[in-house]
């Protein structure tokens, strides 16, 4: 499957990257997510191949779109009525050159391997992106804790642990949070773990609560980093947040924290959502009423609609994109935004678009809003906030200090304004101002390529 020609691409390195990508198609079969991720960025990498030869001739492609460790393994666990269940746990340790593996834990009845490998692959050059000495993992199983009793929830994290922890370690491989995994199930993971080693390791997961080893702000970081970079998008064409209309997906950890901190912007945020439907309350989403719903209650956003009264209205199985929109921030899943929503936020005069999530941006969506100049911030820059404060949680564990909230937010905005620069001034360097997929891709590879280069062949 021929990748579509790079704009700068020499014939030779057009061929080097055509035969890779068929390669992975054919050894990695039945993996649309990892395909689709790996395309998308292979096919940003031209111009840096060109420039730099040495990089076809170490065969960095092949190396990076390799993981070094694939483990999968068997969890049973019992449930509350002594039923007995086997569900399938993954830990792909994708690329160390950086630092120990890093990256989230996902439990969701979607997940398979290439789920966790796109999710790796990603999580490579995002981490790269930060600055911090961090490489890409990712992890997770196909259980669904939805519905699950808490009990029933910490015999499936003993369970998963009991085989993971021999692959963890504070300088090895350090998961934190993802879909359907927060405080509650990386205590239990945690508990497990000190258990298993016999050893208080507070770096080996990072999302831990406050008061034993957690950093401050890391519940916020992800939403929170995401609306920064994209005041700076916004920044840069003369504009801030203060009064513009915002629809927000998803009603997890990151979406939350991107309505409170687009709020505290001065953005009017008008949509949550889940995989039932949305909300879309014409006074603003009340967050104190959000939060109670969904880390209170663990409730949907059906019922935030019925507690809220006559501002909101719950539109069951909709799609938050329909909403006009100056700003639009994807933050539930994979692939929840296509080219028809697209076209919609288009003709209301969508501004922005930051990915909170993984992907969330459907290829042809993606192409559809940089046609139309919408400011886009793809996740592996936008939703970076999340594992930056995962390594300054880790930097905190390691001198045994807590900061301040105050103080990781300051790092975290400074970072998130580092990154966004960093992805802006690369894209501009390779001949593509404004086009934060290529300087986003490109910088996170020249990192990870370099320390690859400079450790010899692993
Ligand atoms: P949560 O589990 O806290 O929330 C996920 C939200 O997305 C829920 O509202 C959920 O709805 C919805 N959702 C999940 N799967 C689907 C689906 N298949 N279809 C429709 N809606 C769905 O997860 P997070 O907020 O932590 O993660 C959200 C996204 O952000 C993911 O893509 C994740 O990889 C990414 N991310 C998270 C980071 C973090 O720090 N947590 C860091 C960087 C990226 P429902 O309840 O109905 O399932």
């Amino acid at each position: 499957m021929p990748l579509p020609p790079g704009r700068s691409a020499s014939p030779a390195t057009e061929t080097v990257l055509n035969e890779a990508f068929d390669r992975i198609l054919r050894r990695n079969p039945g993996e649309p997510e990892f395909h689709q991720a790996v395309k998308e960025v292979l096919e940003t990498l031209a111009p840096v191949l060109d420039r730099r030869p040495e990089l076809l001739d170490a065969k960095i492609i092949e190396r990076i779109t390799e993981p070094e460790r694939q483990i999968i393994f068997r969890v049973p666990w019992q449930d509350d009525k002594g039923e007995i269940h086997v569900n399938r746990g993954f830990r792909v340790e994708f690329n160390g050159a950086l630092g120990p593996y890093k990256g989230g834990l996902r439990f969701h009845p979607t997940v398979n391997l290439g789920v966790i490998k796109f999710l790796g692959f990603e999580q490579i050059f995002k981490n790269a992106l930060t600055g911090l000495n961090i490489g890409g993992g990712k992890g997770g199983s196909d259980f669904d804790p939805r519905g699950r009793s808490d009990d029933e929830v910490m015999r499936f994290c003993q369970s998963f642990m009991t085989e993971l922890h021999r692959h963890l370690g504070e300088h090895t491989d350090v998961p934190a949070g993802d879909i359907g995994v927060g405080a509650r199930e990386i205590g239990y993971l945690f508990g497990q773990y000190r258990r298993l080693v016999n050893r208080w390791e507070a770096g080996v997961l990072t999302g831990k609560g406050i008061g034993w080893g957690g950093s401050a702000g890391r519940p916020e970081a992800t939403g929170y980093g995401s609306v920064l970079f994209t005041a700076e998008m916004l920044r840069l064409r003369g504009e801030d947040l203060e009064g513009q209309q915002v629809v927000v997906s998803g009603s997890g950890n990151v979406s939350i924290y991107t309505v409170e901190k687009a709020q505290a912007m001065g953005a009017n945020v008008v949509t949550v959502s889940d995989s039932d439907g949305y909300v879309v309350d014409e006074k603003g989403i009340d967050l104190a009423l959000l939060k109670e719903v969904k880390q209170v209650r663990r409730g949907r956003v059906g019922d935030y609609a019925e507690l809220r009264g006559p501002s909101a209205r719950y539109v069951p199985g909709g799609r938050v994109w329909e909403v006009p929109a100056d700003i639009a921030f994807p933050s539930a899943t994979e692939n929840e935004l296509n080219s028809d929503d697209a076209v919609t936020l288009i003709r209301n005069g969508v501004k922005a678009v930051s990915e909170g999530a993984n992907m969330p941006t459907t290829p042809d969506a993606v192409r559809l809003f940089q046609e139309a100049g919408v400011a886009f911030g793809p996740g592996k820059a936008a939703n970076a906030g999340g594992v930056a404060v995962s390594g300054l949680e880790m930097a905190q564990n390691a001198a045994r200090v807590s900061w301040t909230f105050e103080k990781v937010e300051a790092e975290l905005t400074r970072i998130m304004k580092a990154v966004h620069d960093k992805c802006h001034e690369t894209a501009e360097r390779y001949g593509s101002p404004g086009d934060y997929v290529k300087g986003a891709n490109i910088a996170g590879f020249e990192r990870v390529s370099d320390a690859i280069l400079a450790q010899g062949l692993t």
